[in-house]
């Protein structure tokens, strides 16, 4: 599943193959729904619009145009990839922008968990009325972190997961972040000190900035709008590593279900 990493490499990927800029010549649905169904009236209203920006908020990107914004998520398996010619069409490809450049955009998702939608504006918009703040925004600090935990007996690792409060930081993510911090993700959020909560906002900051710059991570299948894979799976030292030693001590790390998700870390570096 796209973490905010992979989004965010799909945004400059799709701005990169010179996405802003492009006039809608024709939305074709090639099937009737996603997670949601397709609506008609983007295939009507989008004609003639201009591609302005792609922007990400948490893990939807916003396709935005003269009148309109598109928000689109990628749930499990989504992807954009551009072609130039008709004949390039793939098993799962459900939805094309053709563009008036003779660029057609196409959006494959095999397991159908992805959104397309239109909104009115990112403001209004029920999808992301709810988002908490951006991990990589200047308003996400220690001090706010620390501020929101009080009182929270929720495991640390669902807290810092909790889009509510901050978006984007998935499963993978949270794992490296909370290993990095030197924090163990069963413990309560409420005994999180203010010290270890600067820690944990710098780790989360540096593990998604790093993430981002090697492309994000490919577990499965992700590939960003140009086909290219990311390459920070290398760099996980605790995620999908159940049983293997722990690179700082050599304990074998330690991984549970938590809160529906496998969780992995080190129970002798982590406290
Ligand atoms: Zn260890």
């Amino acid at each position: 599943m796209p973490e905010l990493p992979e989004v965010e490499n799909v945004k400059l990927s799709l701005e990169k193959i010179g996405t802003v800029g492009q006039v809608f010549e024709k939305v074709e649905f090639r099937r009737a729904n996603l997670r949601t169904p397709l609506k008609k009236e983007l295939t009507r209203k989008l004609l003639g619009q201009t591609v302005r920006k792609v922007e990400r908020r948490a893990k939807f990107l916003l396709f935005e145009t003269d009148d309109f914004v598109i928000i689109n998520h990628l749930g499990m398996t989504g992807s954009w990839r551009p072609v130039t010619r008709a004949a390039d069409f793939e098993k799962h490809d459900h939805v094309v922008f053709h563009f008036t450049s003779g660029l057609k955009l196409i959006y494959n998702d095999p397991r159908r968990f992805g959104l397309l939608e239109m909104i009115k504006s990112t403001g209004t918009s029920p999808w992301l009325k709810n988002l908490g703040v951006e991990p990589l925004a200047p308003a996400f600090t220690g001090e706010a972190l620390f501020a929101a935990s009080r009182k929270i007996k929720a495991p640390l690792k669902s807290f810092i997961m909790d889009q509510k409060r901050v978006v984007g930081v998935g499963n993978i993510y949270a794992s490296e972040a909370l290993f990095r911090a030197r924090l163990k993700p069963t413990r309560p959020a409420a005994k999180l000190t203010r010290v270890e909560a600067d820690r944990l906002v710098e780790c989360i900051r540096t593990i998604l900035t790093a993430a981002i710059g090697a492309g994000g991570s490919t577990i499965r299948d992700y590939r960003n709008s140009e086909g290219e894979e990311g390459s920070f799976q290398a760099h996980h030292l605790v995620y999908d590593r159940a049983g293997k030693p722990c690179v700082q001590c050599g304990a074998p790390v330690k991984s549970k279900f938590l809160a529906g998700r496998n969780t992995y870390w080190c129970a002798k570096c982590q406290r």
